[in-house]
């Protein structure tokens, strides 16, 4: 028991100090960022325009990978509330809409009535966004992708089906691994932050693939307790 203690006051530490290096290095970041800018607007760097929009690139890039990097490493259950999944996917509807076109594919959402699960609403909506947008990624122009809300047994499940080339089997066990990614500009985080939710939620993922795409199961538990 005592062991255990010690455990989670030095998991403590970690995130403190995460979050004090995060703070340590974003803000140099952002001086520097401000400066580039500054430079920017001056005669004579104009010749320099591409160099410098990289390197500003490059600063919201790392700025992004601490933020995600971050949310993986809390452990806190805070702000859960009783909500109806659907109508935070709901809610969601208008993004979805843009981060699709802008692709040419399509996402259809069908849901079921579900009931109310303990949940943190900025959280699942950051879980469905990397779903679905690893989804997206993942197909050809004009393909759909599914968004589904079901109840089965004791579960309310939340489906992200996409009819991508699938994952290859020797990649399943590195998902959710920190910095894997087999993308050009990928983060390798996304699956990482969704686990971590997940396990904030007393929720499960499972993961089915095929020639004919991937599916990914969120599934909570009806009934869920905190304490
Ligand atoms: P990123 O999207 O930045 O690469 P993720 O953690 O979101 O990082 O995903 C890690 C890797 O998992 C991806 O690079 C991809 O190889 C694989 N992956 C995730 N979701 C899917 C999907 N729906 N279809 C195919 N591959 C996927
Ligand atoms: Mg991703």
């Amino acid at each position: 028991y005592e062991k255990e203690l010690k455990r989670l006051s030095s998991l403590d530490l970690i995130g403190q100090m995460a979050a004090g290096i995060s703070h340590e290095v974003r803000n140099p970041m952002t001086t520097v960022r401000g400066f580039l800018q500054l430079l920017l607007m001056e005669n004579g760097y104009e010749k320099h325009r591409h160099y410098f929009e990289v390197m500003i690139e490059e600063l919201d890039r790392v700025n992004s990978i601490i933020t995600e990097f971050l949310s993986m490493g809390n452990t806190k259950t805070s702000d859960l509330q009783m909500l109806d999944l659907n109508t935070i996917i709901f809610d969601m509807a208008p993004l979805m809409e843009i981060d699709a076109v802008t692709q040419n594919k399509s996402i259809e959402v069908v849901t079921e009535d579900v009931p109310k699960l303990l949940l943190n609403h900025n959280e699942v909506r950051q879980l469905l966004i990397n779903m679905y947008r690893n989804g997206l990624e993942a197909m050809d122009e004009g393909e759909s992708l599914t968004i589904r809300t079901y109840t089965e047994a004791d579960d309310v499940v939340l489906a992200v089906q996409d009819r991508g080339k699938g994952i290859r089997p020797e990649i399943m066990e590195k998902l959710g691994t920190p910095f894997f990614t087999t993308k050009d500009n990928g983060t390798g985080l996304g699956l990482g932050v969704c686990y971590a939710i997940a396990a904030r939620h007393n929720a499960e993922i499972e993961i089915e693939t095929g020639a004919e795409g991937t599916t990914f199961y969120i599934i909570f538990k009806i009934g869920q307790r905190f304490d």
